[in-house]
């Protein structure tokens, strides 16, 4: 299992600090795909077929935290439910963008 950490820091300032489409992208992900999704540990937990110590809702098939992982632009569905908004350059070619937007 390989998580991106490097773009799931970019979905936790998203998740925090992101513009409003990203937060609305990230719900709607969230609310169609892996809120309901039986590789969601929150649903595999509840079903025991899945246990870990880990606290946070995550996907089984990546490890990925999901709140982060919905808010990452580049991020997509180890089970192909939802794809990539936009590729890794992109994602970070707007995050310098939207950086530089801050700091003006
Ligand atoms: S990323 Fe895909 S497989 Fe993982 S919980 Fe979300 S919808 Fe399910």
């Amino acid at each position: 299992m390989k998580v991106d950490w490097k773009g799931l820091a970019q979905g936790m300032y998203n998740s925090i600090a992101g513009e409003k489409w990203i937060k609305e992208l990230a719900g709607y992900r969230m609310d169609t795909f892996c809120g309901p999704c039986e590789h969601n540990s929150r649903n595999a937990k509840s079903s025991g077929r899945y246990q870990s110590i880990r606290p946070d809702d995550h996907c089984i098939l990546c490890g990925c935290n999901l709140e982060w992982k919905t808010h990452q632009l580049s991020s997509s569905c180890p089970d192909s439910r939802w794809q990539a908004a936009v590729t890794k350059q992109e994602a970070a070619a707007i995050t310098a963008i939207m950086d530089k937007k801050d700091a003006e």
